[in-house]
């Protein structure tokens, strides 16, 4: 069955419909790229997938089951989320920012274990103790992909995450995803206006002004997510 699946769903502010009837279903373990211009939806798809808004109307169901508001604080421990502007707490070091989102939290894993494990994953061990502006915004990037890891989602969604980037180290951060989908075996949901980015995933939703234009199974590119 699907993993994620809109149904009909909308979202609207004030005369604005920032999704319009969306119906989509989303496998197991895909990689799936969203584009569109600027205000088409993409943000909003993501918010309400990772449980961080609620649509005004139709449904968004995870597993099977339709998303009740009782159950959105359950479902966003279930979801990593990367942002464009990687929104790492500056006063934290780089390992207490990968902690932060399960400290709240009893878990059935070793936290610190789980964090170094990330960091290295993503090529930052040894900078544990770094502060995030003693970094750059690719390693910022990576820790805020440690980060959204830590609690073993299987869920990943990802915000522009090349788009604060220059191109080579946008392609770095591409193709580590690729690695950490393969290793961790999650799904993920990508809105990007990088062409590269989404030619590596296996499908392409096309929004605009909140709806879905197209949507394409692509074929396995040789970096494929
Ligand atoms: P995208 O991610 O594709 O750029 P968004 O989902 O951010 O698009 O926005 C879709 C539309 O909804 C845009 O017209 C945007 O201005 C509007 N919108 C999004 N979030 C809000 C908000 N919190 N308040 C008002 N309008 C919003
Ligand atoms: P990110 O948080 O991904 O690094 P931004 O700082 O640009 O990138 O965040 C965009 C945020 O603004 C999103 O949460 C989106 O929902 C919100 N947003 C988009 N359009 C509007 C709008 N017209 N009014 C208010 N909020 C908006």
């Amino acid at each position: 069955g699907a993993q994620v699946a809109l149904r009909g769903v909308s979202r609207v502010y004030g005369a604005a419909k920032a999704l319009d009837d969306v119906s989509v279903e989303i496998e197991p373990e895909s990689a799936v790229a969203l584009m569109g211009q600027s205000g088409a939806g993409k943000s909003t798809l993501l918010h309400l997938v990772g449980g961080m808004d609620l649509p005004d109307g139709g449904e968004v169901e995870i597993d099977g089951r339709s998303l009740p508001r009782r159950r959105l604080d359950a479902h966003r421990r279930r979801v990593g989320f990367v942002f464009q502007r990687f929104h790492l707490l500056p006063a934290l070091s780089v390992l207490d920012n990968v902690l932060a989102p399960v400290l709240p939290y009893r878990v059935d894993f070793d936290r610190r274990a789980r964090a170094r494990e990330l960091l290295e994953a993503v090529g930052l061990d040894g900078r544990e103790r770094a502060l995030p502006g003693e970094l750059s915004g690719g390693q910022q990037q990576r820790v805020a992909i440690a980060r959204a890891l830590i609690g073993h989602p299987p869920l990943l969604l990802a915000d522009e995450p090349t788009g604060n980037l220059d191109s080579a180290t946008g392609e770095e951060i591409m193709e580590l995803l690729g690695t950490l989908r393969r290793h961790y075996g999650m799904t993920m949901m990508i809105a990007t206006h990088n062409p590269e980015l989404a030619a590596s995933c296996d499908r392409l939703i096309r929004l605009q002004d909140g709806r879905v234009v197209s949507d394409d199974r692509l074929e396995p590119s040789e970096d494929v997510l």
